[in-house]
């Protein structure tokens, strides 16, 4: 990797203005293999002055890259695409090494994360606008899409090169120049698909990346008036704060947050198929996935034939380092997501619940709890309630639709939710009642490049992915021409 240290990946620096660079006074921080606590590399930490460097860059940048024509601002995101593809496997090791995943999930992050900007090149060329019938012979009325200026992009650990991708992508499509600060535990990934950027001939400070301490840099991102925009991903209460503050400014912000995604089983359903596809959704990345399901609810008369399917699919998942081939769960990203998981558990079950499953941390080195199933926790239980982010699913039943609707609304996110049914209108009245911005029916893996990604209530604000991906870092220009006489 050019320029980014001696040890490519493992020497992460910042990228700024096109160059590689060391933070002022070369502070670095290490980076953690969360299967063994092992020290895998150390990153570059910069802070308020690195990131004022990333924003005037970038600033510098914009209007040049806002006046290239789209097939060449497509040609060049199609040049990180390839290379993204290219150096799939050696990226998907960084991943596993500094996020745990099991590498199967890493190389498939790394294929999602090219084709985001292989969508997104192609989307460069189709921002249209509008011509307006005007009131009067005399004038013509046009809408304009023009980029919105400098992008700051905030993303978490669980998918650190795909939320990269969904954010940078359709900013520099756009037209949009940006500055990213990736999540601590994981800026190698980060320094990874950097490293395309910076060999797919970007124009210096189009793309920068800053690492270090969220505060002094968000405060940089929420304060100068060069950042127009802030695109998050991450927890509800960071996003809530970022929305607060970006206020004083009136930034546009989209945030991605939090879920607390309901699975529901009708009895009409393909049991296997509900069985692995909860397996598929819950305990994927281990369970750190903001769109999972946190709470299964089965219809009555099937719950004690899933449950069966689900004891046994869950016992056949093999948990370890990401590294080792079959391995399905990989490490907790840390010490304090164990303790989360539980506490959660410990919590469910001093509420009277019980486990049918699993329900214990693993012994160390490393980050390992083991996939947990639970039934008969009460309401007030935290895992009725809070993200666990970790893999542990608890059951309940419910007797009827409406029943079901009601419980599946009950919380104040609304990421993601799920269906398994084989009835078609069922199917179709239960969707429409579900307060979520996504809802897969007889799917556990919705997430695609091409289709809108985004929730509601505290779930967050904005669409990534599809057409609406773009828009999001896109104004409005509205312009009245007045003809002149002949
Ligand atoms: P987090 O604590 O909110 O952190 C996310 C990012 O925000 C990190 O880079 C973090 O940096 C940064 N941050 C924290 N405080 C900040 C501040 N004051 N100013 C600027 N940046 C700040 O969330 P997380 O625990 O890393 O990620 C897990 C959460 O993300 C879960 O709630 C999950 O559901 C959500 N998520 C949502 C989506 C979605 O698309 N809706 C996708 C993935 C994850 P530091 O770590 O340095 O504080």
């Amino acid at each position: 990797m050019e320029g980014a240290g001696p040890a490519g990946f493992r020497e992460g620096r910042l990228y700024i203005g096109g160059a590689w660079r060391d933070a002022d006074g070369g502070r670095t921080v290490p980076v953690v293999n969360p299967a063994d606590g092992g020290t895998i590399g150390r990153m570059a930490q910069g802070g308020a002055a690195e990131a004022t460097a990333a924003v005037a860059a970038a600033a510098v940048a914009f209007p040049g890259w806002a006046a290239t024509p789209a097939p060449e601002r497509a040609a060049a995101l199609r040049r990180v695409a390839a290379l993204l593809s290219e150096r799939r496997e050696e990226i998907a090791a960084v991943m596993t090494a500094e996020q745990g995943k099991p590498l199967a999930e890493a190389r498939g992050e790394v294929a999602i994360t090219a084709d985001y900007f292989l969508w997104n090149a192609e989307e460069a060329r189709r921002i249209y606008g509008d011509t307006i019938p005007a009131s009067t012979a005399g004038k013509r009325l046009l809408a304009l899409r023009q980029p919105v200026g400098v992008a700051a992009a905030i993303t978490p650990w669980n998918f650190p090169a795909s939320m990269l991708g969904r954010k940078l992508a359709p900013a520099l499509a756009a037209g949009c120049t940006a500055v990213c600060k990736p999540a601590p535990a994981t800026p190698l990934t980060a320094c990874a698909v950097f490293a395309c950027i910076h060999d797919a001939g970007l124009p210096p400070g189009v793309a920068n990346l800053v690492a270090g301490p969220a505060e002094p840099i968000g405060e940089v991102f929420l304060t100068d008036p060069r950042v127009r925009k802030i695109s998050f991903t991450g927890s509800t209460a960071v996003g809530k704060m970022l929305m607060r503050r970006a206020a004083d400014g009136l930034k546009r912000v989209s945030l991605e947050l939090g879920g607390h995604a309901p699975f529901l089983v009708f009895a009409d359903a393909d049991l296997d198929a509900a069985a692995q596809g909860v397996v598929a959704s819950r305990f994927r990345n281990a369970g750190q996935t903001c769109i999972c399901a946190n709470r299964l609810y089965v219809q009555a008369r099937a719950a004690a034939a899933l449950q069966e399917r689900l004891v046994a699919a869950v016992a056949a998942l093999r948990v370890g380092r990401g590294d080792t081939p079959g391995v399905d769960v990989g490490p907790l990203i840390g010490e304090g997501a164990v303790a989360r998981a539980e506490a959660h558990v410990a919590d469910a079950l001093a509420r009277g619940a019980r486990v049918l499953y699993g329900g214990h941390r693993l012994p160390g080195p490393g980050h390992f709890f083991e996939p947990t199933l639970i039934a008969g926790a009460p309401a007030e239980a935290l895992v009725a309630r809070e993200e666990t982010f970790g893999p542990v699913i608890p059951l309940w039943s419910f007797e009827d639709e409406a029943e079901a609707v009601r419980l599946a609304n009950g919380t104040p996110y609304g990421l993601a939710a799920y269906v398994y049914t084989r009835d078609l209108s069922r199917a179709i009245r239960v969707t429409e009642a579900l307060e979520y911005g996504i809802v897969g029916v007889n799917d556990p893996a919705p997430t695609v490049v091409q289709a809108p990604f985004g929730g509601v209530k505290e779930s967050g604000m904005g669409r990534e992915g599809g057409y609406e991906g773009v828009q999001g870092f896109l104004e409005t220009k509205y312009v009245s021409i007045g003809l002149m006489p002949s």
